[in-house]
């Protein structure tokens, strides 16, 4: 029996709701906050749980979706929930790729593709705990050569800060035999807290988007988002042109694509930049990665019931998913995702929060 939850810097969450022996390792729950935000981590996936922040009129609104116990995360279908991506964040179409001369072939888990690292990618994993401040928290994660179909040992580490209104994430990662390596944070966000995200105003700083098949994989072809729905140069609301006539939007469902970043350093920049029209909160995402996906939450249905009673409703959140393109493996034109020994991953995402009643 779970305990009664109580109030934790915002969130109506129980530790012990969290705490569980999972593959031989334990589970917990932990919350970094300042007067700013708040944001909630379990190991199992190294994910975001939660996260508050306060909107125009100084409510604190709790802005990822995720669920209110650990066991809520293992019996969902939507396994992604706040967690980390890998070792492949998105598509590999059929799972198959060569590195070096040899062909590898990764678990198919949707449709004929391979999606977020395979069913027992990162996201499935119990991370370990290394270290925590006031301010941040670090997990580790070793992934054994082989694991998930993928060749190299690899050892990847997240350290999560908290910077004034600010989520600093960043990835590090090294491996004992050539591989390759693309993650991503996954949270599923609403600015407004509920409803459909559809009236949301997004701006996303790329003059090109990467086309997709009706398999959600890229072409290869980098199209130009002017005169099309993928034109997000100026904010625009979500929902403005998601209905349109558009062969891409038919594929993806709505919008499911990843879009190329303006951008020729791999330096921090402005990859994004969302707010949530009824709260007046805004999102800016910044990244070093070159890419970003944006997906409107087209395959929510209502199944689950997250934490304070909300269902996972059709486009109720927005993911802004900071990466290499999809399917790169293949696409040598596409932005290298191959790590070497002696070589070091690194990536870094910041999610920066504001609000104002005026936009
Ligand atoms: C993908 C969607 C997928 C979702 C799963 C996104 O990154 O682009 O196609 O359904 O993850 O949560």
């Amino acid at each position: 029996m779970s305990m009664p939850s109580f109030q934790q810097h915002g969130f109506s969450l129980s530790p012990g709701d969290f705490r569980q022996e999972l593959q031989g390792q334990l589970t917990d729950l932990w919350i970094l906050a300042n007067d700013l935000i708040a944001v909630a981590f379990t190991n199992y996936g190294a994910r975001i749980v939660g996260l508050i922040t306060k909107d125009k009129q100084g409510q604190a609104v709790d802005v990822v979706l995720g669920f209110g116990s650990l066991q809520e995360y293992i019996d969902t279908t939507e396994v992604y929930h706040g967690a980390i991506i890998g070792r492949y964040a998105n598509r590999i179409a059929r799972g198959k790729f060569s590195l070096e001369g040899k062909a590898y072939q990764l678990p198919v888990n949707n449709g004929r593709n391979h999606l977020h690292g395979g069913p027992g990618g990162f996201h499935n994993a119990i991370w370990k705990l290394e270290e925590q401040t006031s301010t941040s928290i670090s997990f580790s994660y070793h992934s054994p050569d082989g694991e998930e179909g993928y060749p190299g040992a690899l050892t990847v580490r997240v350290k999560y800060e908290i910077i004034g209104n600010a989520l600093k994430i960043v990835f590090y990662g090294i491996t004992d035999a050539p591989t390759i390596v693309n993650l991503a944070n996954h949270a599923y966000f609403n600015l407004n807290g509920d409803g459909q995200i559809t009236g949301h105003r997004l701006r996303i700083n790329a003059d090109q988007f990467t086309p997709i098949d009706e398999y959600y994989i890229p072409t290869g072809v980098l199209d130009d988002v002017g005169s099309t729905p993928f034109d997000f140069r100026l904010p625009v609301e979500i929902g403005r042109r998601i209905h349109d006539d558009d062969i891409q939007l038919r594929n993806g469902g709505g919008y499911d694509h990843n879009f190329v970043l303006n951008k020729d350093t791999h330096h921090l920049s402005e990859a994004a930049t969302v707010t949530g029209d009824r709260s007046g909160i805004t999102l800016q995402v910044l990244t070093t990665e070159p890419g970003i996906q944006l997906y409107t939450g087209n395959f929510m249905h209502g199944e689950f019931e997250l934490k304070d009673g909300r269902k996972d409703e059709y486009r109720t959140a927005f993911c802004l998913e900071t990466q290499h393109f999809p399917d790169s493996p293949n696409q040598p034109a596409f932005p290298s995702v191959v790590l070497r020994p002696g070589e070091r991953y690194f990536s870094e995402t910041v999610f920066s929060f504001s609000a104002s009643s005026e936009w």
